[in-house]
């Protein structure tokens, strides 16, 4: 994907923010960026205006060679079911639905067939280790167990890209780990992964970080061990 010279006005009565700034960005399909930067720097807008749930003002977003900017909100919404998975601080998963039931909903979006959508739901479950929890719902889970839930279902739909916001942090630092292991595991696999995060430790399994300020983007670092490969 690439962001050029992507631009986010929030305009509220007499008040006018630019959330986004002339953005330059291009992150390839494989790689793990994380993004970070203070409080209000922009992080969330430039993760919803990645992940198609917020357009920009001005500026071009290609998407697998397509400029997705203008595009109305139903045309992002069948781009964002099948290519995007998204992972929150908060899990965001339903209440009433238990852990299969909150996986499966991903694929209903999908138009899978209910046979091929109880395989997909099990074999994804075994892969992130919840599958002996298919039948609790999500307030009889950890926070650890939830997240894992939100990865099953950002995933389970072969999504080739996930957008985590802050994915760990509301986790302690054992099942924080245990999160960031995961996402590397599917990173390793070939899904794309951009993850906001407050934590160096964190955004160290990223192969680049992009530091945002006031909008802009401020450094872009890669990795060492990267550099000399
Ligand atoms: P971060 O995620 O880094 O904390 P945000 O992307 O949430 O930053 O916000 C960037 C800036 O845009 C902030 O100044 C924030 O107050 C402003 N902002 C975010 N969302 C809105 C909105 N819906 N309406 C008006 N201003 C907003
Ligand atoms: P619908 O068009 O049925 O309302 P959406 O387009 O809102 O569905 O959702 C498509 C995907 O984007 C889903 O995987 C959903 O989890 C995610 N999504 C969209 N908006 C949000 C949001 N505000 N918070 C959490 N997830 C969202």
């Amino acid at each position: 994907l690439k962001l050029h010279n992507l631009t986010r006005v929030y305009q509220t009565e007499d008040v006018e923010t630019s959330a986004l700034n002339n953005v330059n960005i291009e992150i390839a399909q494989g790689e793990f960026v994380a993004i970070m930067g203070p409080s209000g720097c922009g992080k969330s807008t430039l993760l919803n205006t990645i992940g198609m749930l917020d357009s920009p003002s001005s500026g071009d977003y290609i998407f697998y060679g397509e400029n997705v900017a203008g595009y109305s909100e139903k045309q992002l919404s069948v781009i964002r079911k099948k290519s995007i998975g998204f992972i929150f601080q908060n899990f965001n998963l339903i209440d009433e639905l238990t852990v299969a039931e909150n996986i499966e909903l991903a694929l209903i979006y999908h138009n899978i067939p209910a046979a091929e959508r109880k395989t997909k739901v099990e074999k994804v479950m075994d892969k992130v280790g919840i599958a002996h929890r298919a039948k609790h719902l999500p307030s009889q889970l950890s926070g650890g167990q939830q997240q894992r839930v939100a990865v099953a279902r950002a995933v389970v739909g072969d999504q080739k890209m996930i957008l985590a916001d802050e994915p760990t942090g509301n986790l302690d630092s054992a099942h924080g780990q245990e999160v960031m292991e995961m996402l590397q595991a599917l990173n390793d696999e070939g899904t794309t992964i951009v993850m906001v995060t407050h934590s160096p430790a964190h955004a160290d399994y990223a192969r680049r970080t992009i530091n945002l300020f006031d909008g802009h983007v401020v450094a872009q670092s890669v990795r060492a061990a990267e550099q000399t490969a």
